[in-house]
């Protein structure tokens, strides 16, 4: 007969007072987490079954179980989660997962170094290109790269662009200067890269298409991404490890080794012959339905693994409710989020100096979605020559980490939404849109992940409101 589950804390966790309650330190995950004030609970992870853990001793209480849930669900019970934390013990390198299917090929036209953020860069970026003789460059007196302040309080560098939004390393010919003078190797990491994004979870090393090649859906061809991925894979270090804990909903975290396969699953949702709002629509039913499994993660060693293949299995399956009654209330809360974004892109309009190109170009493309969704005239209509390159979108997005904002799985669906609404309104059409907002709606140092983040709760009546505008 299989013993009682005995939950205890891992022996390898850091568990310290802190100012709001318990922090724990996890060293093989590397990250650090306030769990508020749950010492009473963990006073009694003591290898007493679970249905004697209620401060009794009796059956559980319910906040009791919440919190031995929580803890299931961050792998930070002994048992749980253990073959992940064992591969990673082994420090052998990760398998590498990239979609079925996906490709990449580059098309030679430039674009990527320009219209765009270069960075972050590294320190090792940084150290390189700064040990070159940059003299035949126009970079001014400063250095070679701009700063900008992060959220979280921490400044990111920036490689210097010219009023027109190119990079200040572009010469004649579309021509890299530091590749002509210097050779490849001397770029910046992202440079080298681009457009994959290498994403070293627990699970896997995850690489991608970022989506935000000039070319795409062109570009989306040729060598398969792991072939494109064994091509660069050895002009940059390997990224360290980003396993977040994704915040299922407020108060609900969880480890990202247990949402993967929820994203796989998204994934598999996306077909290339159907509209993108019935795909946006079957993303948020699935999301839901996948989040409401692991909130009930069984309370065993086991229990994640469980509950995250019941959520895998809900997210790939659960049906799409009839469009609900909160279409008003959604496009209140497009005209709300879009003209937020507006002010927030139009800052640097007012400012000294030229703003790129794309700043007022993002702005035009929210006011005019503002405008659609508060009763102004309604955006182009759908052009269903666009939905594969929307269906290549969206599984790449739901691959990697746009999946969430900050860990967050529903305000990154939200963003989903407006990827679309805002190319949608573009005024340089639907496909130029479409790299807009992948360029624009993904930028850490601006406070664009927190507004969406604060909205959350308008996933679902934006999905109503979707194909009214
Ligand atoms: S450093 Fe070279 S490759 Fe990188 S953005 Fe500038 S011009 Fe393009």
């Amino acid at each position: 007969m299989t013993p009682p589950f005995a939950p205890r804390l891992r022996a390898d966790l850091l568990v310290e007072p802190g100012a709001d309650g318990v922090v724990v330190t996890d060293p093989l995950l590397r990250r650090r987490l306030n769990l508020g004030d749950i010492g009473d609970v963990l006073d009694r992870l003591d290898g007493r079954p679970v249905e004697a853990l209620s401060p009794t001793g009796g059956l559980a209480d319910p906040r009791t179980e919440q919190v031995v849930r929580t803890l299931l669900l961050l792998s930070m019970l002994e048992g749980a989660g253990e073959p992940e934390r064992a591969r990673l013990r082994r420090s052998a390198p990760l398998p590498l997962v990239t979609l079925p299917s996906a490709r990449f090929s580059c098309q030679g036209s430039g674009g990527c170094c320009r219209n765009y953020i270069f960075g972050p860069l590294t320190d090792a970026d940084v150290a390189r290109v700064e040990a070159l003789d940059l003299s035949a460059f126009d970079l001014g007196s400063g250095p070679f790269y701009t700063t900008r302040p992060r959220p979280d309080g921490k400044v990111d560098r920036y490689l210097q662009t010219t009023a027109a939004g190119a990079c200040r390393f572009l010469e004649a010919g579309d021509r890299c200067g530091l590749h002509t003078r210097f050779g490849g190797a001397s770029k910046p990491g992202f440079c080298q890269l681009f457009p994959l994004v290498a994403w070293q979870t627990v699970t896997g090393l995850r690489v991608y298409d970022g989506g935000e090649c000039v070319s795409f859906p062109a570009s989306a061809s040729g060598a398969t991404i792991a072939a494109a991925w064994e091509d660069v894979r050895g002009l940059v270090p390997e990224p360290p490890l980003s396993n977040p804990v994704v915040h299922l909903a407020p108060g609900a975290p969880c480890d990202l080794a247990w949402f993967l396969p929820v994203l796989d699953a998204l994934v598999t949702r996306v077909a290339d012959d159907v509209s993108p709002v019935a795909t946006l629509r079957g993303i948020g039913a699935g999301l839901t339905a996948a989040i409401t499994s692991l909130r009930r993660c069984p309370l065993t060693e086991d229990g994640p693994r469980a509950a995250a293949a019941a959520a895998r299995d809900a997210a790939a399956r659960d049906a799409v409710a009839a469009p609900g009654a909160r279409v008003e209330e959604g496009r209140a809360a497009i005209v709300a989020i879009s003209r937020a974004l507006a002010e927030i892109f139009a800052a640097p309009l007012s400012g000294p100096g030229a703003a790129p190109p794309y700043t007022a170009e993002i702005v035009a493309a929210l006011r005019r979605l503002e405008d659609a969704a508060g009763g102004g005239p309604a955006l182009p209509a759908e052009d269903p020559a666009t939905r594969a390159l929307w269906a290549l979108a969206f599984r790449q997005r739901l691959f990697g980490q746009r999946a969430l904002v900050d860990g967050r799985p529903r305000p990154a669906a939200l963003r989903l939404c407006f990827d679309w609404l805002v190319a949608r309104a573009c005024p340089a059409g639907e496909r130029a849109g479409h790299l807009l907002a992948a360029r624009r709606l993904d930028m850490p140092w601006q406070p664009v992940h927190r507004l969406f983040i604060q909205a959350e709760s308008a996933l679902e009546p934006v999905l109503d409101a979707l194909d009214t505008l």
